[in-house]
């Protein structure tokens, strides 16, 4: 039971340093203000262009005084972060003097490519050499300590509050896999039934503003809920063996078509490094392996838009949806350690690991199995107990935003980084990689990049949660979007105004 001081801190949100992680609203709060969001937002109420000469000179003038100051301060941020970090990279990222995006060259509208890398940790970036994702970067808006999943740091809820701006209690898909209580029925990942997916993805938001959307996979896609159907050809039906680079291809071949029949919204996910995370764990050379092809696949997505001419035209996000830590044998809690204090039939319990979801029958009372399986958990005399600490539900920290649905059982446990819960000592020796843990653990972060007409070149964002791509999204479309957990102006502080 060592390090079990450390290991508590994660358990007491008030100690440990990345539980006091700000929201993404404080964050906004505390971000110094743009100048040049802020003098773009306030020329969205400028009536008209200019008139007179005057207006004309005075608007100019206007113009080149705050070019100066933005290209002063970005000067100053440059020597700032130049010699505070030793940083190969970001030196070499060219400073952004821009504050209006940049006019469609070749596009009628804009087109919005959304990239998922499974599993793609922050920091993956840095394993081996990543040219194109590294050109996205110096090119392109990278949130700076990578995108903050949604809790459960798992795939399923993560892939749809990218595409809902919702947390899982409200998007409804609140694991992987889980119990509906009100019916009776289970979600699989083969579940397309529309009463799991609640909330408005992207793709039928696309198609209520009368636009076209193409997903090459994403969870929820195939589901067939409003006005989108999942139509053949803009619509993949998932399928693991599909090569990347058809995958790529396919998403390229979309660009080909007339201009007015490009699809606005396109999805591209990978399965890797995931796939691999899971079981060598986030540092093995399999992983750098599995980077360097994604990144290959990203060099090939870029070539193939650059061939159409269309590649400055075309707004591409790359995120991931969670990140990795690695686990081993040695970090584990068994359930029927707690038998002293309170049997947990396996039948209670719904996920164990990194989630832990406990459903007591009727007649048993949630409280009273939260209070005896903590007291076993901090009694000293459970293996690895301190690593682990159950909650009511209503009681978790309202920072993970995971109560507000029935789906979510009543009993839920967090878990320290890197350790596993299971039901018995199965005596297994393994090692491999997790997610799922608390959202603000590091290691969970993913990736965001913005490349495109609307993202400053060369431009770092502060980290913010992945509910917030959703807004973003719509407002590059400019298009409507539907009520969502993100921040209205989140945008704001992202994108580039419009010219
Ligand atoms: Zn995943």
């Amino acid at each position: 039971m060592g390090g079990t001081t450390a290991a508590l801190s994660i358990l007491a949100p008030s100690k440990h340093p990345l539980s006091s992680t700000p929201t993404t609203d404080e964050l906004l709060l505390h971000d110094p203000p743009n100048p040049s969001t802020a003098l773009l937002s306030s020329s969205d109420h400028s009536p008209s262009p200019p008139r007179d000469s005057r207006t004309t000179i005075l608007f100019i003038s206007l113009l080149l005084i705050t070019s100066i100051a933005v290209a002063a301060s970005a000067a100053f941020a440059f020597l700032f972060f130049s010699s505070s970090s030793a940083s190969s990279r970001s030196s070499q990222i060219p400073i952004s003097h821009e504050s209006i995006a940049r006019p469609l060259t070749k596009l009628r509208n804009p087109v919005v490519l959304l990239v998922s890398s499974d599993g793609f940790r922050f920091g993956y970036q840095f394993k081996t050499p990543t040219p194109n994702i590294g050109r996205l970067i110096a090119n392109g808006t990278e949130a700076e300590a990578g995108l903050i999943p949604v809790f459960p740091t798992l795939t399923f809820p993560n892939h749809y509050s990218i595409v809902t701006g919702l947390y899982p209690a409200h998007h409804g898909i609140i694991n992987n896999l889980f119990f509906d209580p009100g019916t009776g029925d289970f979600f699989t990942m083969q579940s397309h039934e529309p009463k799991w997916w609640l909330g408005e993805p992207l793709w039928e938001t696309v198609v209520n503003n009368g636009r076209k959307a193409a997903t090459y996979f994403w969870p929820g896609s195939e589901v067939k809920k409003g006005s989108w159907d999942c139509p053949d050809n803009y619509c993949l039906h998932y399928n693991g063996s599909v090569r990347f680079e058809d995958r790529v291809d396919a998403v390229l071949g979309y660009f080909d078509l007339p201009s007015d029949e490009i699809p606005a919204f396109m999805t591209l996910y990978f399965e890797d490094p995931d796939h691999q995370g899971h079981k060598v764990g986030p540092d093995d050379p399999e992983i750098t392996a599995a980077v360097a092809n994604i990144d290959r696949m990203i060099g090939r997505l870029i070539e193939g838009l650059e061939k159409r001419g269309v590649f400055e035209d075309v707004s591409i996000i790359m995120v991931g949806d969670h990140g990795m830590v690695g686990t081993c044998d040695k970090k584990l809690i068994f359930l029927e350690d707690l038998a002293q204090w309170i049997e947990i039939p396996k039948t209670w319990v719904h996920s164990y690991s990194p989630l832990l979801a406990i459903r007591p029958p009727p007649g048993v009372s949630p409280s009273d199995v939260v209070a005896k399986m903590n007291e076993g958990l901090k009694s000293g005399k459970v293996d690895n107990g301190n690593n682990l600490r159950v909650f009511l539900k209503e009681d978790l920290p309202g920072r993970l935003h995971y109560a507000a649905s029935d789906r979510i059982p009543p009993i839920i446990g967090l878990i320290e980084e890197g350790f596993k819960v299971e039901q018995k000592n199965a005596k297994r020796k393994e090692c491999g990689g997790a997610h799922g843990y608390d959202n603000a653990v590091f290691s969970m972060r993913s990736i965001f990049i913005g490349h495109g007409p609307q993202f400053a070149r060369g431009r770092k964002v502060p980290s913010f949660e992945n509910v917030q791509i959703y807004n973003l999204v719509t407002s590059i479309l400019k298009i409507n979007g539907a009520a969502n957990n993100g921040t209205l102006s989140f945008p704001n502080s992202v994108l580039l105004a419009s010219p």
